[in-house]
């Protein structure tokens, strides 16, 4: 097979050092890609957006699946775009149409659709800027702290969790005057839901599915889970507490229910589900749906999947996952992202990067937010590498990352020295 993989980040570099693996695979290119799946494929220097390029480009190099990594394209409609095409469109895409896209694209219709199949979800109501009096009257009916969500994609910075009512109305106010242009024409407010997070990840063609590891992010820049919310500072797979009555209890409530509205509600779905939970004293409820694979997640999930990603993707896009399976590593895979100093706020690009004389065994360098100049590697964005490696317990797999992290250099770097200490401390109760 041919496939062309679109993305350029960590994400990215860790599904192409998958798909590479696959005797399956005669050419892998990836689109931008960065120095790092460059080990894996041909980078080609196309912009995802740029849908007429993308399907050009299959066409001349004979593609047979496209995977997309990021959610943009598919919000904005590039499997749709292949469908309408008839140069391109017996070319599988995996990701959903537009519609699909939707249970992320748009946080109403997300919650419209948890409601409309029993999934278990907070309670919420969603307000345009004409109802900010009712908004504030809802508002009322909750207990603090408050969760504001802008309706569509604000770059994971559209949800804000206030502990006061008058913080909860100032920052409704600023929503609505257009803090995200469009994304914020609609607020969602929901119920605070205590828990411990978990992100879970399936693979459906729309009728089947294949439930792949799960695993736990890091969202704040901050050890100890302080500061700001960045693209995602490490993660862990597998999560302690997700044992097998808790994965039955979200496959049972929440992934069976999902499939079978996607199909109820004739929305067709090709792809990966991304689930963050919360888990509620033992009890999963949906944060929100993503409609591909989480970063830095994927780069714990891959090390952790054993058997052929690409013939489970070739299923998938042929309606036969119901024949497909995935063998999953019993390993503990943990992932510590290397950022530039300042992010999530400003920081500087273009610092010249030593990477590590040698790589320990059962570990992976992934490169996220790199380039080459001049010959040169260089830090080209705010999560610059994820250190992943594999262990036979939370620990031994952290070890590995944080050598891997030490012996990184670039000037000004960053990373957090507390990735799974939490469940460190759960999985051995
Ligand atoms: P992401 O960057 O994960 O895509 P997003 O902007 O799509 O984020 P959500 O995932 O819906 O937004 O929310 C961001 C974070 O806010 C969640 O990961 C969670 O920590 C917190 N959060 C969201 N909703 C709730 C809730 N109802 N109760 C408690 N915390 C919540």
């Amino acid at each position: 097979l041919n496939v062309l993989l679109l993305g350029s980040g960590g994400r990215e570099h860790a599904l192409a050092w998958k798909i590479s693996q696959s005797p399956l695979l005669e050419q892998l290119f990836i689109a931008p890609g960065n120095p790092g799946t460059g080990y894996h494929g041909q980078n080609v220097a196309i912009n995802p957006l740029n849908f007429d390029e993308v399907k050009s480009f299959c066409v001349q190099n004979a593609i047979d699946m496209v995977i997309v990594g990021p959610e943009e394209p598919l919000v904005q409609g590039i499997h749709d775009s292949f469908l309408s095409d008839s140069n391109v469109k017996h070319i599988p895409v995996i990701g959903p149409q537009k519609l699909g896209a939707m249970l992320e694209g748009s946080k109403d219709f997300a919650k419209e659709f948890m409601f409309r199949h029993g999934i278990p979800t907070a309670q919420y109501k969603t307000f345009t800027a004409e109802q900010f009096n009712q908004a504030k009257d809802f508002l009322k009916t909750l207990n603090p702290p408050y969760v504001l969500k802008a309706d569509g994609l604000a770059a994971g910075k559209g949800v804000v969790i206030v502990p006061s009512y008058d913080e909860a109305c100032a920052n409704l106010q600023e929503f609505f005057a257009g803090k995200f242009g469009a994304a914020s024409q609609k607020v969602v407010i929901e119920e605070f839901l205590s828990g411990i997070e978990l992100s879970v990840f399936v693979l459906t063609d729309g009728h089947s599915y294949i439930i792949l590891p799960e695993a736990k992010d890091y969202k704040r820049i901050g050890e100890g889970d302080t500061g700001p919310n960045t693209g995602g500072m490490g993660a862990v797979s597998p999560v302690p507490f997700a044992n097998q009555d808790f994965m039955k209890r979200v496959e049972e409530r929440i992934v069976k229910p999902t499939i079978n509205g996607l199909r109820n509600d004739a929305i067709p779905y090709k792809g990966f589900i991304f689930i963050g939970l919360m888990n509620v004293n033992g009890d999963p409820y949906v944060i929100e749906y993503n409609v591909r694979m989480g970063d830095p997640e994927t780069e714990v999930v891959m090390p952790r999947i054993k058997s052929d990603l690409l013939a489970a993707l070739l299923a998938c896009s042929q309606n036969r996952l119901s024949e497909a399976s995935i063998e999953v590593d019993s390993q503990t895979a943990t992932t510590v992202i290397v950022v530039s100093g300042g992010y999530p706020n400003s920081y500087e690009k273009g610092k010249e990067i030593a990477t590590p004389a040698s790589i320990p065994s059962n570990a992976i360098l992934f490169h996220a937010g790199t380039s080459i100049s001049n010959g040169k590697l260089v830090t080209a964005g705010g999560r610059v590498f994820a250190c992943s490696a594999l262990g036979n317990s939370i620990d031994q797999a952290l070890e590995k990352s944080y050598t891997l992290a030490k012996a990184i250099k670039f000037d000004k770097l960053y990373y957090r020295n507390d990735i799974g200490n939490d469940l460190k401390k759960l999985q051995n109760q």
